[in-house]
């Protein structure tokens, strides 16, 4: 009866599993080795949640010498968004997220998209049906309809089990029948579930977890003949000897139907590690991440903001286990690659995406770049976004670098950069046009001190270019005692009645005419990079500007 139902339902399927799974042998690895899988469905732009998954597969399989695989998840072809799955792999590769095959590579395991391996997934739901663990079920969408409201109202499990299964016995007439009406289908297992009984999920992540035993009669394969996530997830991870799916925790629940559906075509199943979702803190309150509010959901708005594809997986890395930061901190010339990320140190619980402490990294990452290097970057990114901005950089390239290499290899280095559009607001005062072009927004705090230009004429006459620090400062000091102000704070500390005010009030004059800031890094470097010339031009414009 079985093999002839199995016939008659799958006329053009002519392999067996046997053949099918002969063509997909065990992958040659060393003991340990992980194979992950990122399985995205293309439905839009990749989010910054898939990002962090991906990111997980990739370090994961990597640091074991193991295999990440890309498999396009396109079983949903209502959710399908054209050009989504170019938009998956650009954002991959934008965040260099290294896999080795699958979707736009190579691969001996494919087809790596789902909607390719129909007949794959057919072999396997027949083979159920030939050995008596699925049926063809002809129940209408009213009826399952029916049936659900009557379950919600008495408040029982929902779903197609026990005496709701009505089609689990038709004989093989009936199914002829219906098959003659062309009345359609789908095909469903015969859960040998027990509603009393429950199992565990080893949770590489969450720990144990422990879950009820599936009892629906799941679907595996819908009305057109395409299996559901759940039939296609075990099909291919068995097939594509995957050893540990990383996924989102919302897919904790599904758990007892993927491991009974292992169990129904006698594998193994894998081991899983399930990841939480990002959150985000707001009014006090913490919340998943949402497409809807959070720009930063998509991946692309990184790119756009000026957050460098390494900064953010230094970040993903962060998030994917609690004491990466610490060490990243501590390791200055490390990347990475050189970190072993485990499971047991990845969050269990929400896990709170901050976009203030990604801005935190990336003022780590880029103190740490070669000035020249990070010119480079903000360069790229500015003639993708602020063209204009790109010319005015290469025309000051040497001054831009020389201002970036202020206190570059300090012991404490700056981290005034957060982004790749920070160069262009924390560097204004060394481009001249920017400068000169808009007296109010180069003198943008409304100075009430009492600066003296006389005395900062007298100074810009006096500054040498060839000094080295020791003498410069020596110089200031000099210049101090000379017109009336202290060479030392404490001097002026301890009789401020005698002086017009102390070294540090004559530099914080040159600082402000010279920038237009109260704060800039290192002010002897400014002017060794701006030069004579330049800050004599600056101290009449100040001059002009104030009168
Ligand atoms: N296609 C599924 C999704 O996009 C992937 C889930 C999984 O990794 O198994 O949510």
């Amino acid at each position: 009866m079985n093999h002839e139902l199995a016939e008659l339902l799958f006329p053009n399927i002519k392999k067996t599993r046997e053949e099918v799974e002969a063509k997909f042998p065990d992958r040659n690895l060393k003991e340990g080795a992980m194979v992950t899988r990122f399985g995205p469905s293309p439905t839009g732009f990749l989010h910054i949640g898939n990002l962090y998954g991906a990111f997980i597969d990739s370090v994961m399989a990597h640091q074991t010498g193991g295999v990440m695989y890309l498999r396009l998840e396109d079983t949903d072809s209502k959710r399908q968004v054209e050009g989504a799955s170019d938009l998956i792999l650009n954002s991959l590769k934008h965040f260099h997220i290294a896999y080795d095959e699958g979707y736009g590579k190579e691969g001996f395991y494919g087809p790596y998209v789902q909607s390719e391996r129909k007949e794959i997934y057919q072999v396997f739901a027949k083979a159920l049906v030939e050995e008596g663990k699925a049926y063809p079920c002809f129940m209408k969408e009213e009826e399952l309809q029916e049936i659900r409201e009557g379950q919600e109202l008495r408040k029982e499990i929902t779903g197609i089990y026990k005496h709701y299964a009505v089609d689990r016995d038709l004989s093989l007439e009936e199914v002829k029948e219906h098959l003659e009406k062309k009345d359609e289908y789908v095909i469903r297992i015969k859960s040998p579930g027990d509603m009393d009984k429950q199992i565990i999920l080893h949770d590489l992540i969450k720990g144990d977890i422990l879950l009820p035993e599936n009892i629906i009669d799941e679907v595996i394969l819908k009305k057109d003949g395409i299996p559901t996530y759940h039939f296609a997830h075990v099909v291919d991870d068995h097939l594509m000897k995957t050893t540990h799916v990383i996924r989102g925790d919302e897919w904790v629940s599904s758990y007892p139907k993927h491991l009974q559906l292992f169990q129904l075509l006698g594998w193994k199943s894998p081991k899983y590690a399930h990841h939480a979702a990002l959150t985000k803190k707001e009014d006090g309150k913490v919340r998943k991440l949402s497409k809807r509010k959070d720009p930063e959901f998509s991946v692309s708005y990184y790119q756009e903001a000026g957050i460098p594809a390494e900064a953010l997986r230094l970040y993903l890395a962060t998030l994917t286990n609690t004491n990466f930061e610490e060490w990243y901190l501590q390791n200055k010339d490390k990347t990475i690659a050189d970190f072993t990320f485990s499971y047991k140190k990845m969050p269990v619980g929400g896990t709170l995406f901050d976009m203030e402490k990604l801005n935190n990294i990336c003022r780590t990452y880029f103190s740490r770049l070669k000035a020249e290097k990070l010119y480079e970057d903000v360069l790229l990114y500015n003639e993708e976004y602020d063209k204009e901005y790109a010319g005015i950089m290469k025309k000051n390239k040497e001054r831009l670098v020389s201002f970036l290499n202020i206190e570059r290899d300090a012991k404490r280095p700056r981290k005034d950069i957060a982004t790749l559009k920070d160069l262009k607001e924390e560097s204004s005062y060394m481009i001249d046009e920017f400068f000169f072009q808009n007296a109010e927004n180069t003198y943008k705090i409304a100075e009430e001190k009492n600066y003296d230009i006389e005395l900062l004429k007298k100074y810009s006459e006096e500054f040498s270019e060839s000094d080295s620090y020791e003498e410069w400062y020596e110089r200031v000091k000099r210049f101090a005692q000379d017109n009336g102000y202290a060479s030392e704070v404490k001097m002026y500390k301890e009789n401020p009645e005698n002086y017009k005010g102390h070294v540090g009030d004559i530099c914080e004059m040159i600082r402000f005419c010279l920038t237009g800031r109260t704060k800039t890094p290192d002010l002897y470097q400014i002017l060794s990079i701006l030069g004579k010339e330049n800050f004599k031009k600056r101290v009449i414009f100040f001059e002009n500007v104030r009168l």
